[in-house]
């Protein structure tokens, strides 16, 4: 069980666990083609409710009163999710990173984008000089539909990766890691994303965990492959990646923090090839 999940109450957990099945059945009704326009929509709908000027998000410039609560897998939180864009609080640390911390605004790039969320891959098609490909095994938000343990694309041939939680639920993450590591060029870099607890130092894994109802007996959720501790960082570095695990959120001063909706001590894992 992580922190959070320790720290929320058996009322917040039932609630989570009430929205979580609302989610299920709403996607049930909608079919998964439809969704990216749904949601559009229903943002475009909702926003207006929200605006003012206590805080602002990063990845849609929108200014509201507030950002809304949002219920994740296990627990539901406060402030979180931006009523026009969508973006929570790891996609607008997401988008100061890049912004402030990497290349992507400055030098032309390929980018490959794995699972893309609606509201990056938006932003991240206007970039000046970055040619954008979404990828994914199913999504259809993806331009391109592959399996991360086999990337098309020949070596070298990547400027920068973003992927976020994913490799929590792939079968075999260092064979994904490696095929990241091959198709990026030497001088590139990865932002590599998931649920790490850095409380714990091995990830935790279990080959009897098959199917989904194994999956939620032994990780607390039907499609996790996987749940990591520190050592996540310790499998991309025997890959060959220089791994920067960036807090960069406390690097922010804490207006910045609260006008921005980020959590401060959330890791970015900034992975280099240097070779
Ligand atoms: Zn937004």
């Amino acid at each position: 069980m992580t922190e959070a999940e320790q720290k929320s109450t058996p009322f917040i957990r039932s609630f989570a666990t009430g929205m979580r099945y609302l989610k299920s059945f709403i996607k049930f009704l909608i079919p998964k083609n439809f969704r990216p326009t749904v949601l559009k929509i229903f943002y475009a709908i909702r926003s207006p409710l929200y605006l003012g000027n206590t805080v602002e998000c990063p990845c849609c410039g929108g200014q509201f009163n507030t950002f809304l609560p949002f219920t994740g897998y296990h627990h539901t939180r406060k402030n979180a999710q931006c009523p026009r864009c969508g973006s929570l609080e790891r996609h607008r640390l997401l988008w100061l990173f890049l912004k402030n911390k990497t290349d992507l605004f400055t030098k032309p790039a390929k980018l490959l984008h794995f699972a893309p969320e609606l509201i990056l891959q938006k932003k991240l098609r206007t970039i000046p000089g970055i040619s954008y490909i979404g990828t994914d095994i199913d999504s259809p938000l993806a331009d391109v539909k592959m399996d991360i343990h086999q990337i098309i694309y020949e070596e070298k041939t990547i400027d920068a990766i973003i992927i976020y939680h994913v490799l929590d639920h792939v079968k075999d993450d260092r064979l994904a890691m490696r095929e990241m590591y091959r198709v990026l060029k030497p001088g590139g870099w990865a932002i590599i994303q998931s649920s790490v607890n850095m409380e714990q130092a091995t990830t935790f894994e279990d080959p009897a965990a098959v199917t989904p109802k194994d999956k939620l007996r032994i990780y607390g959720q039907v499609d996790l492959a996987r749940k990591y501790g520190r050592d996540f960082i310790d499998r991309l570095s025997e890959t060959g990646f220089e791994v920067h695990a960036e807090q960069y959120g406390l690097e922010l001063e804490p207006a910045e923090v609260a006008k921005y909706g980020v959590i401060r001590g959330e890791y970015i894992f900034y992975c280099l090839r240097t070779d």
